[in-house]
């Protein structure tokens, strides 16, 4: 490709409202064009790149013995109303969804579960057709809350998702070991850094997932790891041992003190010189369920934290939201930062485990300015519901191994692979006749890779200041060659010879030939991040370009007429 017919702008300024630097470097590189918040435009570079991914994820797909299809993405609600998932997205807001001219209703698929168990239950009668793996890639469709990381988390992008559907337990064992192991290979050959860590199920639900993370500072995900036994979860769901809280002793009686104005832990701590672990904190939260909104107390130990999704989870609710000023009035009697389990209104109070057992302790007593004290479970107030919704930390022991201590790290998530079991081939009637002859439910597993999030995970991953460092087996192209001044005949001339060569060497190259000077040109293929620059200028002299790496910057003078095969080599190498 000639740089002077390429349909791209690399720009000076950043959009405004980018904050990672992926979304900066795409943008500024000219890759992407914002439309609206979350929708994107891809120019020929980003969609080499994209491409590429897609090509790389369906080899390994195929390899593992996938087979593509291609899915509607404008979906009709009524196999959304029968997989029982119509209400809870419609609720978090995060569908799209419209009516047609006759009224009836569709939506734009965030993915495709109801679409491929339709198309299965249609097709497969017998166990002797299984087992199934399909995929495909196309856009999905999501009204994220926050749509603002260019590529990260678009509202409109590209997914791979598949689905196995096995007639038992131990087929989709399999069918999930070979997909999992599909995605290793995916993001190594993507030339990626990246952990799989257990993870949350979410709205999708199932019993067992895993998430593909790369690694990466500004990565979404928290995420702990354990380096003596390999343990690795996302913090939505990480579990460690609890961490020892000072005891409270034989039950005291309970007492009622003025605390003006104090209303953090720290405060508290201070005031009445008693350790945070004697406390146990209010955490008030509006949930949403499938037919009612209720306020949700939950108690957890002054020094730990409750994690929302292990709250959800716990709470079954379909979406939580911290209760706003008004709402913690409403339900307390006070103002905030008074809140205690004694006397809440219309509130469903769930407590975290680290809360059981305890003595002694303090809370808020629903009044402004006061605080209780010596409070015990059974007498004061009855004993709670219990679950585990703590949030792990680093630093504390593993819950696995009980020995190692769990590290913190940043990841964004590329891929995540799900055993679904028969949530929706149960409430979509998706059968077939086993072998004992008897009508069962297929066994499903869904497995998506983020496409478009694996480009500018990528990025993310690997610039400098300068501007993008493609790995290589994603860069838009693998060579730019660059005639340092284009009134110099035999700069252009040994230009366009490499340039020949290397197309009929099959490598893939972008030619600089824009009359430019030399400056712009070096940003740019610096900013647009091309794996090797070769630079056609003085060294032609002696016969010589100088070809240099993106990645580290490490330069080399080789004679022009062995360039192509060099580079070819290099290329080939990675
Ligand atoms: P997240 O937690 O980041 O919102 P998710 O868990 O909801 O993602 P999945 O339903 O697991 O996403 O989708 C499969 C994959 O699609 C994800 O692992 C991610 O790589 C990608 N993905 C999800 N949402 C987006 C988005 N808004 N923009 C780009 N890629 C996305
Ligand atoms: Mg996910």
């Amino acid at each position: 490709m000639r740089a002077s017919r390429l349909l791209n702008r690399t720009l000076f300024d950043e959009p405004a409202d980018a904050e990672l630097k992926s979304h900066k470097l795409l943008a500024r590189g000219g890759y992407i064009r914002k439309v609206g918040a979350g929708l994107y435009s891809y120019g020929p570079l980003m969609w080499r790149t994209l491409r590429k991914i897609s090509a790389i994820v369906r080899e390994e797909m195929d390899r593992a013995g996938a087979q593509e299809v291609l899915l509607p993405i404008l979906q009709p609600m009524e196999f959304w109303e029968e997989s029982g998932r119509a209400d809870t997205y419609l609720k978090a807001g995060i569908m799209f969804h419209l009516k047609d001219r006759r009224g009836v209703a569709l939506c734009l698929g965030p993915t495709a579960e109801e679409m491929i168990t339709d198309l299965l239950r249609a097709t497969v009668d017998s166990y002797k057709q299984l087992p199934i793996t399909a995929y495909q890639i196309s856009n999905k469709y999501r009204d994220e809350f926050r749509p603002r990381f260019g590529l990260m988390r678009g509202r409109e992008f590209i997914m791979k998702d598949a689905y196995s559907f096995d007639a038992d337990e131990a087929g989709l064992d399999a069918s999930y070991g070979a997909m999992r192991e599909a995605y290793v290979r995916v993001f190594q050959r993507c030339g990626l850094k990246f952990v799989v860590v257990e993870a949350d199920s979410g709205a999708i639900g199932g019993s067992r997932s895993e998430e593909f993370m790369v690694t990466a500072e500004a990565g979404e995900d928290a995420l702990l790891t354990c380096p003596h036994c390999g343990y690795g979860a996302n913090v939505e769901r990480a579990e460690s041992v609890l961490p020892a809280g000072d005891s409270g002793g034989a039950p005291l009686p309970m007492r009622n003190e003025s605390t003006p104005g104090i209303t953090t832990v720290a405060a508290l701590a201070e005031f009445f010189k008693l350790a945070p672990s004697r406390m146990v904190k209010t955490v008030l939260f509006e949930a949403t369920y499938k037919n009612k909104v209720q306020a949700l107390a939950v108690l957890i130990r002054g020094d730990l934290d409750a994690h929302p999704v292990k709250v959800q989870n716990a709470a079954g609710a379909i979406a939580l939201e911290m209760a706003s000023d008004d709402l913690v009035r409403k339900v307390t009697g006070a103002e905030p930062g008074y809140a205690g389990p004694i006397g809440l209104k219309d509130t469903r109070i769930l407590a975290d485990t680290s809360v059981q057992g305890m003595t002694n302790f303090l809370c808020g007593a629903n009044q402004s300015d006061r605080h209780l004290l010596d409070v015990n479970w059974e007498r004061d107030l009855p004993l709670p519901k219990f679950a585990e919704m703590r949030a792990a930390r680093a630093g504390e022991t593993c819950a696995r191994c009980q020995t190692g201590q769990l590290q913190g790290l940043r990841g964004i998530e590329v891929g995540h692979v799900f055993k679904l079991g028969t949530k929706y081939s149960d409430a979509m009637k998706a059968l077939f006749t086993a072998a004992d002859g008897k009508r069962r439910p297929f066994v499903m597993g869904c497995y998506g890779i983020g496409v478009s999030r694996i480009a500018a995970a990528a990025v993310e991953q690997n610039h400098d200041d300068k501007g993008i460092v493609w790995p290589a087996a994603l860069a838009p192209y693998e060579v730019v060659i660059i005639p340092m001044q284009m009134d110099n005949p035999a700069a252009v001339q040994a230009a366009e010879k490499l340039y020949v060569e290397l197309q009929r060497a099959g490598v893939e190259v972008l030619l600089d030939d824009r009359d430019n000077r030399p400056g712009p040109k070096l940003k740019d293929s610096e900013l647009l991040g091309f794996p090797f620059r070769v630079l056609c200028g003085r060294s032609l002299e002696q016969g010589q370009v100088e070809i240099e790496r993106r990645a580290g910057g490490a330069k080399e003078l080789v004679p022009l007429a062995d360039a192509a095969a060099w580079l070819r080599k290099a290329v080939g190498a990675g």
